[in-house]
């Protein structure tokens, strides 16, 4: 079913970088011309209008819309691409979530949404910055971080009410709309509106609580804990189910989004899995070749350099990186590049010595190569 579906923002007309105003002035447009009050019995224009309506379901809700963007239908909820949201009758927007709201709008009608407020919905997301050393993003640790976001209030219970008495809303007797019959060009159209009296919640509360004037939900800064992997890298995010705002009306809780910040290390920097490190040499041990200490994340390691190694040389231990965020089993290579000091501050003696090997030495293939180069230029 999928692939014969076309593109959203076809079906809507607009541009991928559309804004929200000019997709809901689209939608209008579409959803009138298609409306099936407008022409009945005409099959192919109850399918536009099905069309028009889930392809504006998903890009006016920010979440879905990113989600559709980078996925495609299979990003967005299976339940849209069945239909099953769509199908139901033309009278009535209540199933429709955002669509109510146009058409109120649309009609003059009096109520900002026209969808039902007492349905069960996920939890927004929060966001949070996760600070981590680099050993701890290379190991993996357990981490407090500070997020804000909205809980049930404590004081209520949720309920918003003041001594737990909630009571079904005597207007719409719970529903949470009320249905209305407009006239506009000619044409009777029924729609389903925010019940006024309880604003779509279908319930009433006596006394609203203190804490949180009824509402039953609190905002506050929270410390949640975050179990972070091995081998997280900087800008990616943690996720943790469940800590994010509370659900409305019995949903599921939104999840927290723990956004890594690695701090710099002295010694080490990080290419992916990789460690990078500079390690400087004495001219004679490049010269004479040594075993050097080198430092990794492992500690120490002896490692042999070879005679003549010359500056800037990078040398590899394997297996010595940062362990995949995959699979910790497998982790990436310890490079390291080492740097010739040139000695200063010789003693007299020290120099004269070095004269003496200065005058022994023959020509290194590079600089021979390059006076050779030389003369054939400038003689
Ligand atoms: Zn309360
Ligand atoms: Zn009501």
């Amino acid at each position: 079913m999928a692939e014969n579906k076309r593109d959203y923002y076809e079906v809507l007309g607009v541009e991928r970088s559309a804004s929200t105003e000019e997709i809901k002035k689209a939608y209008r447009k579409k959803a009138m011309q298609y409306h099936p009050d407008r022409n009945p019995g005409d099959k192919s224009a109850e399918e536009k209008f099905k069309e028009v309506g889930e392809a504006y379901e998903v890009l006016s809700d920010d979440d879905k819309r990113s989600r559709y963007d980078q996925f495609g239908f299979q990003g967005v909820d299976p339940n849209f691409g069945g239909g099953s949201g769509f199908g139901g009758g033309f009278g009535g927007f209540g199933g429709f979530g955002d669509l109510g709201d146009i058409f109120g709008e649309f009609f003059g009608g009096g109520s900002r949404r026209g969808a039902a407020n007492n349905a069960p919905r996920r939890g927004e997301n929060v966001g949070a910055r996760l600070d981590l050393t680099f050993e701890e993003a290379a190991f993996g640790c357990e981490k407090e971080v500070s997020a804000q976001r909205i809980e049930n209030c404590g004081s209520c219970n949720g309920s918003g009410s003041a001594d737990g008495a909630v009571e079904t809303c005597s207007m719409c007797h719970g529903a949470g709309q009320v249905r209305t019959t407009q006239n506009f060009m000619g044409m009777t159209m029924q729609s389903s509106s925010v019940c006024p009296q309880c604003n779509g919640k279908g319930k009433q509360i006596k006394t609203p609580c203190n804490t949180c004037r009824g509402k039953g939900k609190v905002r506050r800064t929270q410390k949640i804990k975050v179990k972070v992997p091995a081998g997280v890298d900087e800008g990616q995010s943690v996720r943790v189910r469940g800590e994010g705002c509370v659900g409305v009306n019995g949903g599921p809780n939104g999840d927290l989004l723990a956004e890594v910040y690695i701090r710099k290390h002295p010694i080490f920097t990080r290419s992916n899995m990789d460690v990078l490190c500079e390690v400087p040499i004495s001219f004679t041990q490049a010269a004479l070749g040594a075993e050097i200490e080198v430092p990794t994340l492992d500690g120490r390691i002896k490692y042999e350099i070879p005679e003549g190694t010359q500056t800037g040389k990078m040398f590899m231990l394997s297996g010595r990186g940062i362990p995949s965020v995959n699979n910790p089993k497998r982790r990436g290579n310890h490079l390291f590049t080492v740097v010739v000091e040139t000695p200063t501050k010789l003693t007299k003696e020290q120099k004269e010595l070095l004269r003496q090997l200065d005058e022994s030495l023959e020509d290194t293939p590079k600089r021979k190569k390059f006076f050779d180069t030389l003369k054939d230029f400038f003689d």
